[in-house]
């Protein structure tokens, strides 16, 4: 589909991405590298969406079917290890999930349709800020995103490390788990640490609230339904000799079911509350404090089934995997999922030099598979186009 040239130019602007990642909401050289390029090409471009979102528009015959394919565009807040040509030129900020390729596939796929125009109807592509942690698809989503761009569907992709290159993997319903954050504050008399019958030792109080924790997945929940609660941040204390007032605890939790997220949230408050009682402490307990949490990514069936079709005409079916195993990681093209029918895929990046995983600092995408991406994209477009159902 792609002729070597292309090929060039796709590593080209990939490593060029690579060389300038930039953390959530603050991607004003990317996007704007992006905008040119699609301006470039001949669409209709639209910036400024979630501050630096971009959003292209190409329509083709007079069909009034749409489809939506989706990028996200941030780095990471990691001090980039490798030593390459294209590594890091900014500071404590990587590229370190991949989303340089996933811009550069989608551009590329941009770029052939715009050429070919072998569909009928309206592609949008959404070029996100803010995958990481800071919910942009949710920003865009607020903003106005399908309104603007009334799409019928919507598509993701995700490099994957553990998958061999080129390789694909996808399936209905939970591709990734929901995320959800939370604080937990205890408040005691504080006192001499020679002194502890005169207050509340919160420091002790929260070793009970951590084990009480480590028993929702264990003991509350059905196990067959998989979840993971983990404490992921303990505050308290600045001397050797005095019990502090207060602890701060924070952690998260993640699952594949709505209402396993709600059992687990009520059985947090529970415990805390009970726990901190017996030792007459004080708690409060916020939600997701400082940004949204992400919902499941719920693929739906019968896009599950166009995007099958769409990567087994690129790499044939001995080369994609319809049954993986959900990931326990996050993704908030959990947001868009919720607003539109789509599908989420993973494509294999291969085993790395370093055999690293995504957000590890030696990490680094997969040039190879730029093309069997882009290649995805356009057949998931002809194929969702051109599909007379
Ligand atoms: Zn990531
Ligand atoms: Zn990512």
């Amino acid at each position: 589909m792609f002729n070597l040239s292309e090929k060039n130019e796709m590593r080209i602007w990939r490593q060029y991405l690579h060389q300038i990642p930039e953390l959530a909401y603050q991607e004003t050289q990317t996007s704007q590298f992006i905008a040119d390029k699609l301006t470039d090409f001949g669409l209709k471009v639209h910036q400024g969406l979630a501050k630096t979102g971009v959003v292209a528009t190409l329509s083709a015959g007079n069909s009034s079917k749409s489809i939506a394919l989706r990028a996200d565009m941030d780095g990471l807040p990691i001090q980039e290890q490798n030593s390459f040509a294209h590594k890091s030129r900014h500071a404590n900020t990587m590229h370190a999930c991949g989303h340089d390729g996933h811009s550069t596939m989608l551009l590329a796929t941009a770029r052939y349709l715009t050429g070919h125009r072998n569909f009928n109807g309206t592609v949008y592509f959404i070029f996100q800020p803010a995958e990481e942690g800071r919910a942009g698809a949710k920003s865009m989503i607020d903003e106005g995103l399908f309104e603007m761009f009334p799409t019928s569907c919507v598509f993701g992709m995700h490099n994957f490390p553990d998958i061999p290159a080129g390789h694909f993997a996808v399936k209905s319903g939970a591709m990734m788990a929901s995320f959800d954050c939370f604080e937990i504050t205890l408040t005691g008399q504080a006192t001499h640490a020679a002194m502890p019958h005169l207050g509340n030792d919160v420091i002790v109080v929260a070793a009970q609230v951590i084990n009480a924790l480590q028993t929702i997945v264990s003991r509350t929940l059905d196990p067959a339904h998989p979840a993971v609660v983990s404490i992921t941040q303990i505050h308290a204390g600045n001397t050797w000799n005095a019990l502090p007032e207060s602890v701060v605890l924070r952690g998260t939790f993640r699952c594949f079911d709505p209402a396993v997220k709600t059992t687990i949230a009520e059985k947090i408050e529970q415990l805390v509350k009970a726990v901190c009682a017996s030792f007459g402490a004080a708690a409060t307990i916020t939600f997701n404090p400082e940004n949204p949490g992400y919902p499941v990514t719920w693929n739906t069936e019968a896009e599950t089934a166009q995007a099958l079709r769409a990567a087994i005409a690129v790499v044939g079916e001995q080369c994609v995997n319809q049954t993986p195993i959900p990931s326990m990681g996050s993704e908030d093209f959990a947001f868009m999922l919720q607003e539109r029918p789509g599908c989420y895929l993973w494509i294999g990046n291969g085993a790395s030099e370093n055999s690293c995983l995504l957000h590890n600092p030696n990490y680094d995408f997969n040039d190879q598979i730029l093309p069997i991406g882009a290649a995805y994209w356009v057949k998931l477009v002809e194929t969702v186009l051109n599909d007379p159902t």
